[in-house]
């Protein structure tokens, strides 16, 4: 069975029982039914693009999942898909005082971003309801806005780079989190608002 040659993940990264599969498989709009085959949990890059590589292999599709406060039902797994949670992915890692910028993991809440921009002194703007369950793996997909977008600007304006596990399981790293970077094409904004 194509589960059994994810070996690259240990036993706890992967989900196969009916209330994971209901639970991972669904966002805020539950009234879809979910249908996944399995969730998987990566905690790191590269567990991820070994992930994309093995259902590009074995043909089965990938649902990457956030918080699954989205409500447009695009994180629900209705098909036989594997659901990529990166609730283990939840690491801030660094924070650059001259940059003013955090580097962090795909899977932190973003109410576990702001509090941490507070320690700093500083503010992390994109704010809404959803705060204590969105990551900002899925506010990034969605570009998302929230209540204070008019002043602050969409969760686009707070990127200042990204790295990418790509469908074909290529990593890419995007701007380096440069505030001047005028060279090339800035490929971090056709990844930002992907849902
Ligand atoms: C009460 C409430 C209030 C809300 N208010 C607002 C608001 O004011 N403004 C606003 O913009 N939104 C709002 N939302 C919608 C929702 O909270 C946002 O869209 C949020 O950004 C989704 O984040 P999430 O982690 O829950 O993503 P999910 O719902 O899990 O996923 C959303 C999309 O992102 C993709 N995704 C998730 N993680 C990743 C990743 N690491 N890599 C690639 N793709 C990924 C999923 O496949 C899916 O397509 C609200 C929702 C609720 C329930």
């Amino acid at each position: 069975m194509a589960l059994d040659k994810i070996n690259f993940l240990s036993k706890e990264q992967i989900k196969t029982d009916k209330d994971s599969l209901e639970t991972y498989g669904k966002d805020w709009t539950k009234h879809i039914e979910a249908k996944p085959l399995a969730i998987v949990f990566p905690k790191s890059t590269e567990e991820t693009q070994k992930l994309v590589m093995w259902a590009r292999e074995n043909k089965i599709a990938l649902v990457p999942s956030g918080g699954r406060t989205g409500l447009s039902g695009a994180a629900i797994a209705t098909n036989g898909e594997v659901v990529v949670s990166f609730e283990k992915m939840n690491k801030i890692n660094s924070y650059n005082s001259i940059d003013e910028t955090v580097h962090c993991e795909a899977g932190v809440i973003t109410e576990q971003l702001q509090e941490y921009a507070q320690e700093q002194g500083k503010f992390y703007p994109v704010d809404f309801a959803a705060r204590g369950s969105s990551q900002i793996g899925g506010n990034v997909a969605t570009n998302a806005g929230g209540i204070k977008v008019v002043r602050y600007g969409l969760t686009r304006d707070w990127v200042a780079g990204m790295t990418v596990v790509t469908g074909s399981g290529e990593i890419l790293k995007l701007n380096n989190a440069l505030v001047k970077n005028a060279s090339g094409y800035d490929l971090r904004h056709l990844f930002i608002g992907s849902e």
